[in-house]
């Protein structure tokens, strides 16, 4: 099914315009300065929408100087942040999150007009937020250090979690709200300003997010500064996390941007805390319970246009399931209903951009070359109703083997199926990848289950039984290895990279007795 374009560009860009005032953004000011400057021919950042492919309105992109002076503000409003105690820290954030649930639907909306997201995972994205606010705020009272015994009488040994400075985070436009939040909500917490430089693609709900923090802020006492905001591109990235008055940078994003970013900060001795791409598979045994199996691979395959980090790219099949539930897959791919995001039953919008429709055509090209055969999809869809924007029916193709365009991330709907026989050459295979992000079996054998989440089975920072690739909760710490970069963010105790740890040994006694039995005179 094809839906057809319900709204145009003038539409969206009233809707943008309505919710960011609604965020709290001065829209005639930000209009105003944006097209002042694109008229007087200074660099802009241009809002857009993937809906119709067309731009929205232009605005001020950050200079080299508003970075430096966003990193100076941030250093400022930690001086006085780092001694408020944690739980009136927990304040901000708990009014934050009040604040995201009554402007879910306008940040909702934001992230549909830019992004292409359906209503369903835009509102699903800012529950994110809300819910890491949650966490955030128990957090806040439960930033706890270790004691360990003295091998000396009268002496203790223990470590404190201090906050450690300004935190730069450089956000991708795929989520371009919930890994704001995942990295501010417990930033903040942990006592740091977080710098914001979004994808240049995303601006908009850049503003409005800033916009509720700044309010937040304010209605709870904390200091100016704690939520700087700057516009543009990879240029603009480069100034903030160059600058050695961030100790911690945040970077979710392609691995190339990655490699870029980890060895700057790494020359001037900074942390990095690196979200980068994955090429995440499924294995399907032969117990598996292919009703269930069908729904997860199709939700993590075909979701947000295949525009997830933890998109599902890969699919190993037992041989003795592999027909039917191609079959199956290609049956429902065929009716799945591609179009305008926004109209009843949407579930497939479209690609951010012309950039990742030309990838899609490419890896595909390159796919048949390689010997596959694409079962379904890949076509252009509403080419003539949004000529600027790119909407794509999500493909299946089957591979003969594990070639170098499957190794690689396509950043666009394409589902490659492999077959196996033996599930421990499907774990090699299935490891045999740069990235290490997600991963899942679908299989009603408990060996095979433990086998995959063991030492030896998947290498991933993410291992699912029975569920899908994608949607990760809050609760977890997210993030994977290899080119995905080793961080992890959200929940567990992803909150200590935010932290600088002292240990400390105090002695209580009227002796001095040196460790290890030095005698010292
Ligand atoms: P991208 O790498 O093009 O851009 C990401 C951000 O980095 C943008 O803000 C961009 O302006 C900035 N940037 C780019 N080069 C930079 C540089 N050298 N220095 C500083 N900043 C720089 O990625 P994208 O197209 O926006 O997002 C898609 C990619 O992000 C995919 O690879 C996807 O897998 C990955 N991703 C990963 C996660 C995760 O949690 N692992 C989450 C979302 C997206």
């Amino acid at each position: 099914a094809v839906l057809r374009l319900t709204t145009t560009t003038a539409e969206l860009r009233e809707r943008a315009l309505a919710a960011l005032a609604a965020c709290g953004v001065d829209t005639a000011a930000l209009t105003a300065e944006g097209e002042r400057a694109a008229a007087g021919g200074e660099r802009v950042v241009t809002a857009r929408t993937p809906l119709t492919g067309e731009d929205l309105f232009p605005l001020v992109a950050s200079t080299p100087d508003h970075v430096d002076e966003a990193v100076a503000q941030a250093v400022s409003a930690f001086t006085t942040w780092r001694t408020t105690p944690a739980p009136v820290r927990g304040f901000l954030v708990k009014r934050l999150g009040a604040l995201l649930v009554e402007h879910l639907e306008h940040l909702a909306a934001l992230v549909t007009v830019e992004v292409g997201k359906t209503p369903s995972e835009a509102r699903g994205e800012v529950q994110e937020m809300v819910d890491v606010c949650d966490l955030a705020v128990g957090l806040s009272r439960q930033l706890t250090g270790r004691t360990m015994p003295s091998e000396r009488p009268g002496h203790r040994l223990q470590e404190t979690w201090h906050p450690l400075g300004p935190v730069a985070v450089v956000s991708a436009f795929n989520f371009p709200v919930a890994v704001w939040s995942w990295n501010s909500a417990l930033a903040v917490v942990c006592g740091d300003p977080v710098v914001w430089k979004p994808s240049e693609l995303t601006p908009l709900t850049a503003l409005a997010c800033t916009a509720l923090a700044e309010r937040a802020a304010r209605e709870s006492g904390a200091p100016e500064g704690l939520f700087p905001l700057v516009l543009g591109d990879a240029e603009v990235g480069r100034r903030l996390v160059d600058d050695p008055r961030v100790p911690l940078v945040s970077a979710t994003g392609s691995v190339p941007m990655g490699r870029d970013v980890a060895a700057r900060v790494a020359g001037r001795f900074g942390r990095t805390l690196l979200e980068l791409g994955g090429n995440n598979a499924a294995v399907v045994a032969p117990t598996a319970d292919l009703d269930l199996a069908v729904r997860g691979i199709v939700f993590a395959a075909a979701g947000t246009a295949g525009q997830r980090c933890t998109t599902l790219r890969r699919l190993l099949v037992h041989t003795s399931v592999a027909d039917e539930l191609t079959r199956r897959l290609v049956e429902v791919y065929r009716r799945l209903p591609v179009g305008d995001p926004t109209a009843p039953g949407a579930l497939v919008g479209p690609l951010v951009a012309p950039r990742a429709a030309e990838a899609m055509e490419a890896a595909l090209a390159q796919a048949v070359a390689d010997g596959g055969e694409v079962l379904v999809g890949g076509e252009r869809v509403l080419a003539d109703d949004a000529p600027a924007a790119r909407y794509v029916r999500p493909a299946i193709v089957r591979m003969p083997a594990q070639t170098d365009v499957v190794r690689t991330e396509t950043f666009a709907p394409v589902l490659y199926v492999m077959t196996y026989d033996d599930l421990a050459d499907a774990v090699a295979v299935h490891n045999d990848v740069p990235q290490g992000l997600s991963s899942a079996i679908f299989t009603g054998d408990v060996r095979e289950a433990e086998f995959f989440m063991a030492a030896d089975g998947s290498d991933c920072g993410i291992v699912n039984v029975n569920i899908g690739t994608s949607g990760a909760e809050i609760g977890g710490a997210f993030g994977g290895e290899k080119e995905t970069g080793g961080g992890r963010e959200s929940g567990s105790d992803s909150w200590r990279a935010y932290m600088r740890r002292a240990t400390n040994t105090v002695n209580a006694s009227h002796e001095l007795p040196l460790a290890q039995g030095v005698d010292f005179g």
